[in-house]
Order: C-alpha cells, then structure tokens, then sequence
C-alpha cells in the first residue's frame, strides 16, 4: 500500500499559499506529512487561516511574509526556515500574478512587475535553497508555470513570457542540480477556479477544455505532491507535468 505521509519529517516551503493554489498546495503537502511553510506577501488574515486549517487537521504549518520578488525578503525567508527547522526538502515556487493587457499598450510598469515575481522571483527562491538543497543531496523544488507558457495568450505578453521562462529556468536548474540528488520539475496548470481567475468570461474557455470544466486547485496540488514525494517521482526531472482538462496536447 503507498505512504500516507511520504513527507513526514520533511520541511516544505510554499510560496504564495494564503489562497488560491498555493494554499490548496499546502494543505496537500502537510497532509502528506510535511511541516509548510506558507508564504504570503500581503494577506496575513488568509495566511493564518491556511495555518489554523492545517494545525486543526493534526499537521504542522507556520506562515512567514515575504515578497518574494524582493532578493533581501527571500533569502531572510529561507535563512528564517533553516534556522528554525534545520532543513528545507520541498521548495514550490507558486506565487504569481497577472497584469493582462495588449502588447501595444501594456505599460512597462505591468510587464515589468509580472517578470519580477513570476520570472524572477522563481529564481530568487531558487538560489537561496539551493546551496542547503545540493549539501544535503536531496530536494525536490516544483515551479508552477501555465499552459499560458507553453501556447501564448493574446493579453498576456507579460505572463505567457514569464511563464514559458520558468520552463527554461526549470530544464536549466534541473539539468545543474540533478547530479546532487536534488530534481526540478514544473507543473503548467489550465484554468484554475482561484482569485486569478475569478474575473474571467467562462464561455470561450470552457469550449477550449476538452473535459469541459475548469480544474480545482486541489487537482494542481495532487500533482505537485507527486513530484514531491519519494519514491513516487525519484526518476524525473526537468518535467513539465500539465494540469488542463486537455486543453494543450503535445
Ligand atoms: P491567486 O489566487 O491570485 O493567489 C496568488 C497567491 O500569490 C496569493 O497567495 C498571494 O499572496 C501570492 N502573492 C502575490 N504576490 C506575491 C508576492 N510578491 N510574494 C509572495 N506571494 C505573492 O493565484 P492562483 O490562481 O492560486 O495562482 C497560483 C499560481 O498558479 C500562480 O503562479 C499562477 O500564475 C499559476 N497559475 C494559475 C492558473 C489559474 O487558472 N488560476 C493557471 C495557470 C497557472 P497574498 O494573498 O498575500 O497577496
């Protein structure tokens, strides 16, 4: 019979967890065993109510902000969850946001922010586990890109690139650390019901879903405990593993 708790004893920091995906991520992760670090940038209430949801299920959670496009904010985030757990296994790199708009009027300020976090911040994050990550010669870091990365989206110049930049920085990282134990691996979800998504016209994407629905984020967070979890998912790395009701077929 598989583990129930494949992470216990494990230390898992995601980012951008107080809602949507990412809070749906940690609760997967801490219920796989995993104490969560979750990560918020500027929603403390929602961010102690993930805590509490966690705790009051029996797992172990605590919340720490952080705007993880800012370098100086990252890497005292992963010093304060080295310090205080003395490990740091499960890095997922969840936060993100959208500044949609035409290219021709996209203003440079609303490119200029969604790179910062969706591109940039995966790096920063990054980094800053990967020198504990590759002297304990083991880690499992998960980015979560978009379909949007792998087709383009009119009004979404900023993100599709942002996001198709994650792909590369995941083959890359994942192509460094591989020899260190430690695997990179993304996870390009469809539309997702989440805030992000909240706003948008149903019609014309539920045509484009084969499964004829949008997706949970429960469904992105049982993916990315896979990737998380040993032995599930021990031979890959630098996968793009797509959550879309079919949406991108290759
Ligand atoms: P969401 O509901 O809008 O939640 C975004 C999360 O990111 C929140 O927890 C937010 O924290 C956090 N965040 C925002 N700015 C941040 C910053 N500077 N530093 C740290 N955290 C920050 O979004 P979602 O739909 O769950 O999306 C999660 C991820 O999945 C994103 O990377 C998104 O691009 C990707 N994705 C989503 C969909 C979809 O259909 N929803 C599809 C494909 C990919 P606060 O609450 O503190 O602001």
């Amino acid at each position: 019979m598989a583990d129930s708790t494949p992470l216990a004893g494990q230390v898992a920091l995601v980012t951008g967890a107080s809602r949507g995906i990412g809070a749906s991520i940690a609760r997967e992760l801490a219920q796989a065993g995993a104490t969560v670090v979750v990560n918020y940038a500027s929603s403390p209430a929602a961010a102690e109510a993930v805590v509490a949801e966690i705790q009051a299920a029996g797992g172990q959670a605590w919340s720490h902000q952080a705007n993880v496009a800012e370098e100086e904010q990252v890497e005292t985030m992963v010093k304060a969850v080295l310090e205080k757990e003395g490990r740091l296994d499960v890095l997922v790199n969840n936060a993100g946001i959208t500044r949609d708009g035409l290219l021709m009027r996209m203003k440079s300020a609303d490119w200029q922010s969604v790179i910062d976090l969706n591109l940039s911040g995966v790096f920063l994050c990054t980094r800053a586990v990967s020198r504990a990550m590759l002297k304990a010669r083991s880690g499992r870091i998960i980015n979560i890109t978009s379909v949007v990365g792998l087709m383009g989206n009119p009004g979404q110049a900023n993100y599709s690139a942002a996001k198709a930049g994650v792909i590369g920085l995941t083959r890359s990282s994942a192509a460094e650390f591989a020899s260190r134990g430690v695997t990179v691996n993304a996870v390009a979800p469809g539309f997702i019901e989440s805030d992000m998504t909240a706003e948008l016209d149903r019609e014309p994407i539920l045509k484009a879903i084969p499964l004829g629905r949008m997706g949970q984020p429960t469904e992105v967070a049982s993916a990315v405990r896979f990737l998380a979890a040993d032995p599930a998912a021990s031979y890959m790395t630098g996968q793009v593993l797509q959550v879309d009701g079919g949406m991108v077929m290759r």
